[in-house]
């Protein structure tokens, strides 16, 4: 892992922080911290829905009839409908309620079926937000490390289609956390 302040390359994909609108971003899909429903709601989830228009809502309606509710921990894709990205990933991180009930995991898989997804369908750029850490209450400190270390382990785990993904965090406080847990996990893993 080579390390800048806040861009790393893992296995030959570029692992970079942003600090910006997820919606604006050029990338191949962006990710949707989406609930359970997948009808839409505040946040980043208000914000992908009304940037990408009424295709992306379409879409979700159609999963959901297909094959129900989405769970905690997974993820789908649709169309990227206007906006610049194609395609748009859903996942559905979980709410905190302390830390107990299996919230770093859920966590995790949320980030790690996002990425199968885009490998999956062989996009070459992802760009995540920080998922949970508005409304569903995740302590974003927590969360950061949780994010940066799944992405990474999956990037160190083989080759894929993959060749960058993008943290687009909305806020500065945001922004450095994840910076701190990316410079811890680049120091952890020794690599250079
Ligand atoms: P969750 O319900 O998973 O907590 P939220 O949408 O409430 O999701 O918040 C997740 C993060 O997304 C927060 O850090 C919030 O500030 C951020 N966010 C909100 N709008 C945008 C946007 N347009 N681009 C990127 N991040 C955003």
């Amino acid at each position: 892992m080579q390390n800048q302040a806040d861009e790393v390359t893992v296995n030959q994909t570029r692992l970079r922080l942003v600090q910006g609108d997820i919606t604006r971003q050029t990338s191949d899909a962006i990710v949707n911290a989406a609930n359970s429903s997948l009808m839409g709601g505040g946040g980043v989830d208000g914000a992908i829905h009304r940037a990408g228009g009424p295709a992306i809502l379409d879409e979700c309606k159609q999963i959901v009839s297909r094959q129900g509710r989405l769970a905690t921990g997974k993820a789908v894709i649709t169309t990227g409908g206007n906006l610049r990205a194609k395609h748009v990933i859903h996942t559905v991180g979980p709410v905190w309620h302390g830390g107990s009930q299996g919230e770093p995991e859920l966590l995790s898989s949320a980030y790690r079926e996002s990425l199968k997804l885009a490998a999956e369908n062989n996009l070459s750029s992802l760009a995540f937000p920080s998922i949970s850490t508005g409304v569903y209450g995740y302590p974003v400190n927590e969360a950061a490390r949780v994010a940066i270390n799944t992405v990474t382990a999956f990037l160190s785990r083989g080759t894929t289609s993959i060749k960058e993904v993008a943290f687009v965090l909305f806020d500065a406080r945001t922004f450095a956390a994840y910076a701190s847990a990316l410079r811890e996990a680049a120091e952890e893993t020794g690599l250079s």
